[in-house]
């Protein structure tokens, strides 16, 4: 099957693995489907070459921000540079942002320490955020209550009662190619919970693909997957969900239609 109007809003072009296939890949995703991207920035440099994108492809939007894995290289520079690149146009979030306990990359109490300065910072330049949280369920959920960002906690894989948790906070739910996978039990309980309005699609490519590409170098246009699982769960048209994500994308990132 084939679709159109699809909203990817959380993608990483500028990752190393699409380095000499970038131009051919988001030519091949425009062919099939995909309306408009949100590519996500987790450090300075990806934030920066994630604006070029957008300069480069009309369709293209994106965040600016620090992941926690990066958070151990923190300046206080960051700060004014980061607010400096989300006064541009596309740039229509902050993030990825949040906590990652799975990898510990960075020291737990600097992750938080970062986390806060961007939640404060987004709040200021009213913007929505992009959340990343890996086994980091009531350390995140504190810092959203204390800071109630609007925006999307992106490749959510917790349960449905996190994710009425973090519904009741008047945030979005992104959706990866995770609710494809065998072992996605739990996700799809989630799924379940979520009303169609507050859902949206996701790629977090060249990451998570979908099952059967699982392994593979995900792009943009495999959401079709994900859309088609979620349609079934939800006993609805997949276009219809597709357009209704896509409208959510807007509404979520304050993108005009
Ligand atoms: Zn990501």
């Amino acid at each position: 099957m084939s679709y159109h109007n699809i909203f990817d809003s959380h993608a990483h072009y500028n990752d190393e693995r699409f380095r000499s296939i970038q131009e051919e890949t988001i030519r091949h995703i425009r062919e099939n489907g995909v309306a408009a991207v949100l590519n996500a920035g987790c450090d300075m440099p990806s934030s920066y070459s994630g604006l070029e994108l957008t300069r480069r492809y009309p369709f293209f939007y994106c965040s600016v921000g620090i992941h926690p894995h990066d958070a151990e290289n923190w300046s206080e520079s960051n700060l004014e540079e980061l607010a400096a690149l989300a006064g541009e146009e596309k740039v229509v979030a902050i993030g990825e942002i949040g906590l990652d306990y799975h990898y510990d990359f960075s020291p737990r109490g600097r992750q938080k320490e970062v986390f806060e300065k961007q939640l404060l910072l987004a709040q200021e330049l009213s913007l929505p955020v992009i959340i990343h949280s890996r086994e980091a369920t009531a350390d995140t959920l504190e810092l959203l209550r204390r800071y109630r960002p609007k925006g999307v906690v992106h490749c959510f894989s917790g349960s449905a009662q996190t994710a009425s948790e973090i519904l009741s906070l008047g945030m979005y739910l992104g959706y990866t190619g995770v609710v494809t996978f065998n072992n996605a039990k739990k996700v799809l309980e989630a799924v379940k919970v979520t009303p169609l309005d507050r859902l949206l699609l996701e790629t977090d490519c060249p990451y998570m693909a979908p099952v059967p590409y699982r392994g593979k170098t995900c792009t943009s246009d495999m959401i079709a997957l994900t859309a088609e699982k979620i349609a079934q769960i939800k006993e609805t048209d997949v276009q219809d969900l597709i357009d209704i994500a896509n409208r959510n994308a807007h509404i979520c990132f304050g993108i005009p239609e």
